[in-house]
Parts: structure tokens; C-alpha cells; sequence
């Protein structure tokens, strides 16, 4: 192999003076190019202390998938030298142009990485990079472990704690996010007290001193959780939570009065279920005027309906005192109305009051994590190997993290 190319190859891939391009080999049939490469330095130092210390021997002839040349699938082989440290034992050295374990070079994880983040699902990615589904996975542990290394945590001040279901069955996960920049914090299986513990210990108890506010929903492990980890920090209960929990009594006050009004011979409800499940403004042009009619008759539906939207006005109240106030009179209608789905939510909200007066202050809510359901949903879906929660995980962190993922590579 002449001179000018093993040289031209050495700084393609950025080797230091300890490596040397012995060969390339093309190979057009196989649509390969062969790239391999000597170890010719002689200081070693130990992976883990860095003293320096003598050669133990050569490890077995290793393969690195590297960039393609034009279309040409390149590999990198080479054998690579083990170190004999007296106190950490015989260890193989780091290679320069691949990261530990990895079958890739950095210059490939480093395309890899924009090509999944770009591809809507994990499989395209897959055929576009010409590996295997396992490999993205892997490529993408790397990339998240890479990420939360460099993760900057110290600038959190409100967090989300939600759960996703995951899988097909009744499995939950619970999720940690920060509301302010938008990315999720860690994700962990179920969602019991020891869940929300887990997420917590993602800081350091300085950190959560820090945290001013915690928004969930009226799920007690994950106040209690709170309350045990970030006392001072205050619970604001998601108001998209509440919505949903109202939005589901008015739909048993449906079908509770549909069932009643057909043993009447009366089929008003029917098919009205969707209808109900609009707010005000999003009701559709051509269902409005079945709205006003439905309106107008004094069905339970109705004043169910009304009560869940009325609801919405105690988000904007501006201060604690008028959310009393709003809250006191709408507790008042909602428990006296005889629906009885109503009446049981109102009973839980004031309970929880406390921590539905504290979003007057805070303002936040789970929306980012909400936000997220529909790319966790398409990760779901569009995913082979997704039994495993550590894939799940990680595709989760990949996708919605707003993780450093990329490798670093100094010499280019
Ligand atoms: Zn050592």
C-alpha cells in the first residue's frame, strides 16, 4: 500500500503518533473497504489509576464499523495493546478513534446519532445505517449515558412527576420532569412511593432545596414522596389532571342518564359521547347547534357539563383569595347538584385544595409531560425489543431529554 494513502487514511481518522495505517483494502465486490491499523507507540498508561506501566500483550484482532466510503461499508481491524498495572491488573488501553465496548467508531455513532434523531422510528434508522435494531439500541444507550454525564442539573426549579403507562398491560411508569426547560429527568418503573423516591434521588439534597415547586396529580405516593424529599417545595396539583377526572364524571353522568332516558323511549344521548368531551371553544361548527339544543332541555348531561367547564375559570383566578372564594361556591353548586360522579370529584378536590391554591402562585403544570405523550406514544409504536424498560427508558431520554448525545471528537 503506498505511502500517501495509509497517511491520508491516518488523518481521516485522527490517529495520534501511536497508531499507524498498516493496509486499505478495497474489496468492489464485496462492496467493503478494509482499513487496518497498528499500534506503533510504546508509553502506556492504566485506564483507571493513568500511572504509567509496561505492556502486558495485544489483545485479539478487533473490528469497528467506521463512515462509509462513498458506498463502500469500512471497517476498521486492529489489534490493541493491554497495560500490567501493578495495583488495577491487565487492562485493555482505550482506543482513540471508538468509544469502550462499542463496535462503532465515534465519527459513525456520531452520524448515527443525527440519523435516529432525525428517522421516526427506531427500525428506519436501522436500514438507513445498514445495522441492526440492537445496534441503534446500543448506540442510543451510549448516547443517553453520554447525555446525563453531562447533563447540567443545577439550574431546576419546578418539576413535573406524571405517569405513562407502559406495555400492554396495567404497567405504569413514572416519569421526572423539568418544567421550565422542557426536557424529561428520568423515567422509572410503576408508580408507587419507592418510584418517586428513585426519581428524587436523581438530586442531591442541595438540589432539592432548591426546587420551588412540584406539579402531579392527586396521587398520594407522589406527595407523599415530595413532601419527604423537597419539603419546602410546594405541590401544585396539574389542572389537565383535574380536567381529565371531571371530563370522566361527566361522562358517567352520560351514560348514566342515557341508560335512563331510553328506558323512556328516549334517545337524545345517543351517540353524544365525544360532544360532551369538548370544551366550549372546541366544539365543531356542525355540532354546535345539537350543543344549544342539548343546552336548552334541563338534562343531568348538561348541567355536568357545565359544571366541568365552569371549573376551568378557577385557573385564572389571581390570587389565593378569590381561588377560595371561586372554589367555595363552585364546591357549594357541584355537591348539591344530585349528580353523583360530580359531587365525588368535588369531594377530592377539596381535599386537595391546598395544592390546587398553590398553582395561583406557581403557574405550572404537566403540560411538557402531556406534550410528550404523543412521542413517547410514536416511540411505542414504532419500536421492536420495547418488553425491556431500560430500552424504553432510554428511548425516552433520547428523544425528549435534551441530552448532549453526541460523541466528542477531538481530533476532527
Ligand atoms: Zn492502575
Amino acid at each position: 500500500m503506498n505511502e500517501l494513502t495509509t497517511e491520508h487514511y491516518r488523518a481521516l481518522l485522527g490517529l495520534d503518533a501511536d497508531w499507524r495505517v498498516t493496509n486499505v483494502e478495497f474489496l468492489p465486490k464485496a462492496k467493503l473497504v478494509d482499513i487496518r491499523i497498528e499500534y506503533c507507540g510504546s508509553k502506556l498508561s492504566c485506564p483507571e489509576c493513568k500511572c504509567s506501566c509496561p505492556r502486558a500483550d495485544m489483545a485479539p484482532e478487533r473490528t469497528w464499523r467506521h463512515l462509509d466510503t462513498m458506498q463502500f461499508t469500512t471497517t476498521i481491524h486492529a489489534s490493541v495493546p493491554r497495560s500490567n498495572c501493578s495495583k488495577c491488573g491487565v487492562l485493555t488501553q482505550p482506543v482513540p478513534w471508538a468509544g469502550k465496548h462499542s463496535r462503532f467508531t465515534l465519527l459513525f455513532e456520531y452520524m448515527a446519532v443525527e440519523v435516529i434523531k432525525a428517522c421516526s422510528s427506531i427500525s428506519a434508522a436501522a436500514k438507513l445505517l445498514n445495522v441492526d435494531w440492537q445496534a441503534v439500541q446500543s448506540i442510543m444507550d451510549r448516547a443517553v449515558a453520554r447525555g446525563i454525564v453531562r447533563r447540567n442539573m443545577s439550574n431546576i426549579r419546578n418539576v413535573g412527576i406524571d405517569e405513562k403507562s407502559f406495555g400492554k398491560g396495567q404497567d405504569y411508569v413514572s416519569i421526572m420532569t423539568d418544567v421550565d426547560n422542557t426536557r424529561v429527568l428520568e423515567v422509572v418503573p410503576e408508580r408507587t412511593r419507592a418510584a418517586a423516591d428513585k426519581l428524587w434521588q436523581l438530586m442531591d439534597a442541595l438540589q432539592r432545596k432548591l426546587i420551588q415547586a412540584v406539579s402531579m396529580d392527586m396521587w398520594s405516593p407522589f406527595m407523599e414522596s415530595t413532601r419527604a424529599a423537597c419539603p419546602d417545595a410546594a405541590i401544585v396539583h396539574d389542572k389537565f389532571h383535574v380536567s381529565k377526572y371531571l371530563g370522566e364524571a361527566v361522562d358517567k353522568v352520560r351514560r348514566q342518564e342515557h341508560a335512563q332516558l331510553c328506558e323512556e323511549g328516549d334517545d337524545r344521548l345517543k351517540g353524544t359521547r365525544q360532544l360532551w368531551l369538548y370544551a366550549m371553544e372546541n366544539i365543531p361548527e356542525d355540532k354546535s347547534a345539537l350543543m344549544f339544543s342539548l343546552q336548552q332541555v334541563d338534562l343531568k348531561t348538561g348541567r355536568a357539563w357545565s359544571m366541568k367547564e365552569n371549573f376551568r375559570h378557577f385557573w385564572e383566578c389571581k390570587s389565593q383569595e378569590d381561588a377560595t372564594v371561586f372554589f367555595t361556591t363552585w364546591y357549594t353548586w357541584a355537591t348539591r347538584s344530585k349528580l353523583p360522579p360530580i359531587a365525588k370529584v368535588a369531594v377530592m378536590l377539596k381535599r386537595h385544595l391546598s395544592g390546587l391554591l398553590s398553582y395561583v402562585t406557581h403557574r405550572i403544570t404537566n403540560a411538557a409531560s402531556e406534550g410528550y405523550n404523543s412521542k413517547i406514544q410514536s416511540i411505542k409504536s414504532a419500536a421492536r425489543g420495547f418488553s425491556s424498560f431500560e430500552n424504553y427508558r432510554t428511548r425516552i431520554l433520547f428523544f425528549c431529554g435534551k441530552l448532549d448525545l453526541f460523541p466528542s471528537i477531538s481530533s476532527h
